[in-house]
């Protein structure tokens, strides 16, 4: 028939359009993910803010540290990306990733 493609054709033309349209979607959606997790700010140093700490077993003699309590089980973690460095939800930690192994005075059980 003059004007239609052959159905060869048209089927590359269907995954050609698909892929040309999931693939930035599938992007996107990895680097909202990334920055959700803090990627792209600077990793917070110890003493950033309330004592906090990137090993939470330098927080060993803290007065309010408890064994087994660290950022990636604190009510404030949002998450990590794939090197241990995430997004924490409390105020003054905003603008920086904090270490899933991390801790800070303000810790609250529950994450
Ligand atoms: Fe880590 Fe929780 Fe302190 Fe945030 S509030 S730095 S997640 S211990």
């Amino acid at each position: 028939m003059p004007g239609s493609l052959p159905s060869n054709r048209r089927a590359f033309l269907r995954t050609v359009l698909t892929v040309a349209t999931v693939v930035p979607v599938a992007g996107a959606a990895a680097l909202i993910a990334r920055q959700a997790h803090g990627a792209g700010r600077p990793q917070a140093q110890d003493g950033h803010a309330f004592d906090y700490v990137n090993d939470a077993a330098d927080a060993a003699g803290h007065a309010e540290f408890q064994q087994g309590r660290a950022c990636e089980n604190c009510a404030f973690w949002t998450g990590a990306t794939a090197d241990g460095w995430g997004s924490c939800a409390h105020p003054e930690f905003q603008d920086v990733q904090v270490n899933a192994g991390g801790w800070c005075a303000t810790y609250v059980p529950g994450g």
